[in-house]
């Protein structure tokens, strides 16, 4: 999805509106997310584009509802998205002027330093460009823009830090591990978490 890269000329001045629906188009970035999450309803990211004197301003909402694994006990948790957000990406600076490459051909003396400089500037703009949501674009062609990288940073916010299947979820039994949900066990009247037992341990020895 974060090849999806746009001209700004493209879009009217009066704005123009991008809608990203297409369930294969968010599967990607879902996978490679790392995270278990799966939808269980169409994500939709509406984003409308205006440009302005010194940048662009990206206005837009995503809505779904995934599935994530519950923080405490992995089972699923649901989470309903209705997410909004405004962002305003100013105009990339001008990319240096191509001459540099032909001048450092016409010396061949000290090409060797130029080179490494140019190719870990190169390195560098490239990982910026996967994540990026505005750019100039090659060859003088003016600005682009990414509203799918956008749609897919701003989902990613949308989703909770810790999800929860319910607030009242009791978790994994620490000790033997069953699901204190759905059973209890006879470790699970021990004394206090020993995630906090060796807390206080560290507090004593000091
Ligand atoms: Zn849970
Ligand atoms: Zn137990």
């Amino acid at each position: 999805m974060d090849k999806n890269w746009f001209p700004l000329q493209g879009v009217p001045a009066n704005g123009k509106t991008f809608v990203l629906e297409d369930p294969a188009a968010w599967a990607t970035p879902l996978q490679e997310f790392g995270v278990a999450c799966r939808v269980l309803e169409p994500i939709r990211a509406e984003i409308f584009v205006l440009a302005q004197e010194q940048g662009v301003l990206f206005r837009g909402s995503i809505s779904g509802k995934v599935a994530l694994p519950c923080d405490r006990c992995a089972n699923d948790s649901e989470v309903t998205i209705r997410h909004r957000f405004d962002s305003f990406e100013p105009y990339p600076a001008d990319s240096p002027a191509p001459a540099g490459k032909d001048s450092a051909r016409q010396k061949p003396g000290r090409t060797g330093r130029d080179d490494a400089d140019e190719s870990r500037m190169e390195d560098i703009l490239a990982g910026d460009s996967d994540e990026a949501v505005i750019r100039q674009a090659a060859h003088g062609r003016g600005i682009e823009i990414n509203p799918g990288a956008l749609a897919w940073e701003e989902f990613s916010l949308a989703l909770p830090v810790k999800p929860l299947c319910r607030e009242a979820c009791r978790g994994l039994c620490p000790v033997c591990g069953v699901n204190r949900n759905a059973e209890s066990c006879s470790c699970a009247r021990e004394e206090g978490d020993p995630r906090l037992a060796a807390l206080q341990g560290l507090l004593v020895k000091k």
